[in-house]
This record gives structure tokens, C-alpha cells and sequence, in this order.
């Protein structure tokens, strides 16, 4: 492992100084090929990837009906403008819309973008519309993350992140996670929506209690409000289900996507219920890359993909098989998240930084969500003996750091 990948692009290029603007950490490893669950450096070792990006890469790496998709579109038709229609942008679409009626059930329309950030933006807009001049602000939750744009940014219930850009757009405001009643109270008659995240992923691996989505949900009935799902890391088969929000049967407006859809490839999706999608009009919202056809072609390859091989059930068994075999170990309080989306809680006095460095070491892909949690996030696709190959790199190392 290059113990500096960072300082050695620097050198290997020729460059004076590092070429990237500072907003990364710098990087331990240049990753040079994946396959599978499997990833090898530029030296040539081998890491099992039980991050996948960031619940980026469900199907894999290099997964062959993905790239078979992206080749064929790219030798085919890349890009027309949306002044145009391509063929793949509508067949992805229905295939989105067609995961949402049998989910929760509603007919929907779906705006493509290229990110999970653009999709948040784009509901966001969404709700002030449907709120209407005065109904403009959206409550979310302490912990959450929603993206990196000024809008996303100010929606992200992270203080601490919002500090060097202030003043942050207008219309936002955070209540705590899992609190009916602290959402009821931030209720006034300037709120539009209320989004949220099923699993706050990047707050720690956290779920929302079940109950109090279904909560939310009669909440925002009552109070003619719009409930944004953030499904951008749940969405896709990650947590056991399509989506994170099946696990509580409630129905949302509008749901956002991203990561998982592209398996790599950059792309994201707003999905709407038809009478909320229909407060949008020609020339409200748009991206130069919306539906463009090889992010298409990219989306339709990878739900055709989970679907053949059932992803969500997968997700699910591989969960409950990772999970159990984490739970059982030495230095491990408990393990929390819900099908391939865990975070694994050390005992007291580890430290998940120095415990995700000792795993990288040895070969296993993790990150440090929170100062004493590790998250794991496999492929969807991962096998039960890397399962334990994973289990016994854990039980080595925390053995290893264990006073
Ligand atoms: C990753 C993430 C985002 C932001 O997605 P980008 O593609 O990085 O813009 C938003 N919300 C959640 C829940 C995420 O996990």
C-alpha cells in the first residue's frame, strides 16, 4: 500500500504542488482496479471493498451488465440536448416510476440530474413551488446530510458545516431525529415540506424509528405538508428494501436518488407523486445532463440488474449474516443499520480512526462514520465467504487495538 498516495501523484507527475483544490483529506491509497467486491492498488495488493464507494458501487465493481450498457449507449448515442428526445431517458424513467408504484403504491414522474445533491435541490424547489409564495421553508433533521450546494448544504442539519458559509439561504430549520414532537412544534405556517433520510447515513448510520416516519407521514397529511424522502445512500436495494421507507409502509410525495442508480456512473433522480410533479412547468427546473443517454442507459442496465438477481433480498440476508457475525465480536458494543447499510459500534476507548486505519492495512475497505463507529457498506452482491474473510480481518484488528 502506498502509505502516501497523494504525495507520490504529486511527484510521480512532476507537478509542484497538488493539483486538486483542498476540500478531501488526503488519500492513503490510489486504487488502480476493481472487480466484484474486490479492489487492487497501484502496487498490486488486494482490498476487499466494504464501502463501495460511498454505498456507491451496489453491483460491484466493474460490473459487466453495467459496462456492457455503458459501451454499447457510448457507441451508440451519448447525448442529445433536452430540446430533443432520446430513446433510453424514457425507458429508465418508467422503470423508476415502476419501482415506486410497487413500493408505496402511487404513479410518479421522475427528473433525472447527476448528482445526490441536484436531487435535493431539485425537490427542494419542488416544495417551495408547491408551497406557494410565504410556504417556503423545509424542516429537516439534526445529523442529516442532503449534499454540498448552498440549498443542500443549508438543509443538512450540521451546524458545524454550515459555519464558514454563512449566511446560508433562507428557509431552513433542523429538529431533533426520531422527535415527533420537536417536528410538530417547528411547524408554522412558512413550512412547505419536511425532508428526511430513512437511515441517516453520513450522521452515523442512524435509522428513523419506524413508527416515527409513520408519524411524520400523518403529520404532513394533516398540515398540507410534503414529506421528502432523502433515499440518495437507502434507495436501490441497500438497506434489505427498494427503499429505506418500506420498512416503515409509509408513502412518500417525493422521493431523491442517486449513488446506488449509477453503480458508479454520476447520476441522480427527483421522483414526485403525478399531482406533486405537476406544480413543476416548462422552464421551472432543468440540467443540461438531465436524461442524457448514457446516465440513462446506465440506470436501465443497473435496475434491470438488481432486479434479476433480487438486490433488496440479497441486501437483506448478507445483512443479517454481517451483521450477526460483527455483533459476536471481542471489542464490538453493537451493531446498528439496517440490511448492507451498518455501523459497527466500537467499546469504549477504541478509536474507529486508528481501527479503519489498521483494516486498511490489512486489506479491508471500511470508513470511520463517527469518532467511535465504523460504517460497512459491501456490494449488494458480496459472498459469504468474503463475508468472513471481511469478519476476521475485523476480529484480528480490533484484538490487535483492545487494550
Ligand atoms: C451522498 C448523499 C447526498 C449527496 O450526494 P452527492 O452525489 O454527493 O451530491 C445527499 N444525501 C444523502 C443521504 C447522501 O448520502
Amino acid at each position: 500500500m502506498s502509505a502516501h498516495a497523494f504525495e507520490q501523484v504529486v511527484e510521480q507527475s512532476g507537478a509542484q504542488y497538488c493539483p486538486f483544490m483542498p476540500v478531501f483529506g488526503a488519500p492513503q491509497v490510489m486504487f488502480a482496479r476493481g472487480r466484484g467486491t474486490e479492489l487492487w492498488d497501484t502496487d498490486g495488493n488486494r482490498y476487499l471493498d466494504f464501502l463501495s464507494g460511498l454505498a456507491v458501487t451496489s453491483l460491484g465493481h466493474s460490473h459487466p451488465a453495467v459496462t456492457q450498457a455503458m459501451c454499447a449507449q457510448a457507441d451508440t448515442l451519448l447525448h442529445v440536448s433536452n430540446l430533443f428526445a432520446n430513446t433510453v431517458a424514457p425507458q429508465a424513467a418508467m422503470k423508476i416510476n415502476q419501482l415506486l408504484l410497487e413500493t408505496c403504491g402511487r404513479e410518479g414522474q421522475v427528473f433525472f440530474c447527476n448528482s445526490g445533491a441536484e436531487a435535493n435541490e431539485a425537490a427542494l424547489k419542488l416544495a417551495r413551488k408547491f408551497g406557494g409564495r410565504g410556504r417556503h421553508a423545509v424542516i429537516s433533521a439534526y445529523g442529516s446530510f442532503h449534499g454540498r450546494t448552498l440549498a443542500t448544504l443549508a438543509a443538512t442539519g450540521q451546524p458545524a458545516k454550515h459555519e464558514p458559509f454563512h449566511p446560508m439561504p433562507d428557509g431552513f430549520r433542523h429538529v431533533v431525529f426520531n422527535d415527533i414532537a420537536a417536528l410538530e412544534a417547528a411547524i408554522d405556517p412558512s413550512v412547505s415540506a419536511v425532508l428526511l433520510e430513512p437511515v441517516q447515513g453520513e450522521g452515523g448510520v442512524l435509522p428513523a424509528d419506524p413508527q416515527y416516519l409513520r408519524d411524520v407521514r400523518a403529520l404532513c397529511d394533516e398540515r398540507g405538508l410534503l414529506m421528502i424522502l432523502d433515499e440518495i445512500q437507502t434507495g436501490f436495494g441497500r438497506t434489505g428494501e427498494w427503499f429505506g421507507f418500506q420498512h416503515a409502509g409509509v408513502v412518500p410525495d417525493v422521493v431523491t436518488m442517486a449513488k446506488a442508480m449509477g453503480n458508479g456512473f454520476p447520476v441522480g433522480a427527483t421522483w414526485a407523486t403525478r399531482e406533486v410533479a405537476a406544480v413543476f412547468q416548462p422552464g421551472d427546473h432543468g440540467s443540461t445532463y438531465s436524461g442524457t443517454a448514457i446516465a440513462a442507459a446506465v440506470v436501465d442496465a443497473v435496475i434491470d440488474e438488481m432486479r434479476r438477481i433480487d438486490a433488496p433480498r440479497l441486501a437483506a440476508e448478507r445483512g443479517a449474516e454481517l451483521s450477526g457475525k460483527l455483533a459476536a465480536l471481542p471489542g464490538v458494543v453493537g451493531v446498528r443499520g439496517a440490511g448492507l447499510l451498518l455501523a459497527v459500534e466500537l467499546v469504549p476507548g477504541l478509536d474507529a480512526k486508528a481501527a479503519y486505519q489498521a483494516l486498511l492495512q490489512r486489506g479491508l475497505v471500511t470508513n470511520a462514520v463517527t469518532a467511535t463507529a465504523l460504517r460497512l457498506a459491501p456490494p449488494l452482491t458480496v459472498s459469504s465467504p468474503e463475508i468472513d474473510e471481511a469478519v476476521a480481518i475485523v476480529a484480528a484488528v480490533l484484538q490487535e487495538l483492545l487494550p
